[in-house]
């Protein structure tokens, strides 16, 4: 079955679509992409929190003046064309607004939009990770935001993973331009400490994460203390334990930093617990109401 994705306006088979090779998104990665996960649940397929997916796809936009001239409902409806005419189920799918063209560095006024989606079952998220504190540190919201999902960010990513992978860890956790634990490179990072959860406030400095705000919604109705500050390395280091969440891994427990185990077991900890019930809550099969 050939592989069918969305491209301005049309449905059309992956090898007949394209980008402009002189688009300023290939030249020099001005562009801005979502990932967005579909489940089979006891109720349909559902792309979860596909809204808030696309409503942060258009402030991404926005933020660098990326025209965003796209309805999100239709987008939405779009999306599930894409995995019904793929027959996807359990899925990852990539909206990407593709920008300029023309070699000048000016913002133009062009922009387009592919919706691709492809088979994602299962990230085996029982197995806790061995990070690293990369030596990359995030990108300087001064230089470039932070803040949004623009693909040439995702350079900083590459080089975080690759050397985290090098160096024999599963991930990186990366640091801020201050100093303070930001997040993963595709994940932001909670860490507990004496029964109560700390994460990154939201700023400038990490991407706002749609699997964080859902945790800490999760974590409030469990009666988990949640506290959104600043965290430094030492308080990293000092945790219990610690957990990254995104849309593509859910929840991943850590198992060490920087070959230091954390003291608490993953499985014995608060994230393991949100763990189970972000699982639930995707699936619909959670037992209370997540107010959202
Ligand atoms: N931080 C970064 C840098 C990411 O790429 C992602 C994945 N989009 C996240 C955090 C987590 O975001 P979300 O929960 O919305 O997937």
């Amino acid at each position: 079955m050939k592989t069918i994705i969305y491209q301005d306006g049309e449905f059309v088979q992956a090898e007949n679509a394209g980008i402009d090779i002189f688009s300023q998104t290939v030249n020099y990665g001005f562009g801005a992409f979502e990932g967005i996960r579909s489940y089979q649940t006891n109720n349909g397929i559902k792309l979860f929190k596909v809204r808030e997916h696309f409503e942060r796809l258009k402030r991404s936009c926005e933020k660098v003046n990326i025209p965003f001239h796209w309805d999100i409902e239709e987008l939405i409806e779009v999306s599930y064309k894409v995995l019904h005419k793929n027959r996807l189920k359990n899925a990852y799918l990539r909206p990407l607004v593709t920008c300029g063209i023309g070699m000048d560095l000016k913002v133009n006024k062009q922009s387009g939009i592919t919706i691709m989606a492809w088979h994602w079952d299962y990230y085996d998220s029982n197995k806790p990770l061995n990070t690293c504190i990369s030596r990359f540190e995030r990108p300087n919201p001064k230089s470039v935001p932070v803040d949004a999902k623009l693909t040439g960010n995702y350079i900083n990513s590459i080089l975080a993973t690759t050397d985290a992978a090098q160096n024999g860890y599963d991930d990186a956790i990366q640091l801020d331009a201050r100093g303070y634990v930001a997040e993963a490179p595709g994940a932001n990072i909670f860490i507990e400490k004496n029964g109560k959860l700390y994460t990154p406030e939201i700023s400038a400095y990490i991407l706002p994460g749609i699997t964080r705000a859902t945790i800490i919604k999760i974590a409030k109705q469990l009666d988990i203390e949640v506290i959104e500050k600043l965290i430094s390395v030492e308080e990293l280091k000092n945790a219990d334990s610690a957990f990254l969440c995104s849309t593509a891994v859910e929840v991943v427990g850590l198992a060490s930093l920087d070959d230091i185990p954390f003291k608490t077991p993953f499985k014995d900890s608060l994230g393991a617990t949100l763990q189970r019930a972000y699982k639930n809550l995707v699936l619909d099969k959670l037992s209370f109401e997540v107010i959202i």
